[in-house]
């Protein structure tokens, strides 16, 4: 059994991938760098992730020393 990823939308195998610096937003804000990965034969979204590569920011006021 071989593992033949294919486009939901397009049909087309998935060999390669659109790869797209977005951000996350929650309720409105900008919450984290993200990846998203479309199909290159017709870009349909095949699946987001937060991008693992990116810094985090301490956003926590109350933890830092005024
Ligand atoms: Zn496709």
């Amino acid at each position: 059994m071989s593992i033949l990823g294919q486009c939901p939308k397009c049909g087309h195998r998935l060999l390669h991938v659109n790869v797209e610096q977005v951000v996350g937003v929650v309720e409105g804000e900008s919450k984290a760098r993200c990846l998203s990965y479309s199909c290159i034969h017709c870009n349909a979204v095949v699946g987001v992730q937060i991008d693992p590569r990116s810094k985090p920011r301490p956003r926590r006021r109350a933890d830092q020393p005024a």
